[in-house]
């Protein structure tokens, strides 16, 4: 089981640097097969972990398996009370540095307009500007990279002799399964 999920996050990073990307949507369908997509990104996480050397500890997974229970931003307290139902309630510190370490090694991104977080679908580069798509009707949050946006961004920065720290872009709207349904 472990090889065979070691191999896919080997796999998928080669796809990712040859550029032929199997490409998650960037809005799951309301009827995805939502119990493979989080284990998906779980083992993606333990991948990536261990490719680092760095440890995913019981508390930093299950905070990362909060987020990835839904395609929603939540926010630190919601996690709390979330993780509080399955078991011991996490003092807010522990819980906010899980979620330091995630976003620091990308597992999780911040959405600075709802003070929330939401797990990395993983579907973009590490170094890919992701724009976060926000629907106002379901609330699910989309990630869509694109390149030409980070090489414009990073260009106009440059020009201005300014150097970008966390550029995140945040496009409210409707998602295509909410326009449809
Ligand atoms: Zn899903
Ligand atoms: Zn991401
Ligand atoms: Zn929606």
């Amino acid at each position: 089981m472990l090889a065979n999920r070691v191999g896919w996050g080997v796999s998928r990073a080669k796809a990712t640097r040859s550029r032929s990307i199997r490409r998650r949507p960037v809005f799951p369908a309301p009827d995805h097969d939502h119990h493979r997509c989080s284990s998906d990104a779980m083992a993606m996480a333990e991948f990536l972990c261990a490719q680092r050397g760095q440890r995913l500890t019981p508390i930093r997974r299950k905070v990362l398996a909060v987020l990835l229970a839904t395609h929603k931003p939540l926010g630190a307290y919601e996690i709390v009370e979330r993780l509080a139902v399955k078991g011991p309630r996490p003092a807010p510190i522990t819980a906010y540095r899980a979620l330091e370490f995630l976003r620091e090694n990308g597992l999780v991104h911040r959405i600075e307009s709802r003070n929330a977080f939401v797990a990395c679908v993983h579907n973009h580069s590490a170094a890919a500007l992701v724009v976060f798509l926000i629907c106002e009707c379901c609330g699910a949050v989309g990630e869509a990279s694109s390149e030409d946006v980070t090489a414009t961004l990073t260009s106009a920065a440059r020009a201005a002799g300014f150097t970008p720290k966390s550029p995140v872009i945040e496009v409210t709207g409707i998602c295509a399964h909410c326009r449809e349904g």
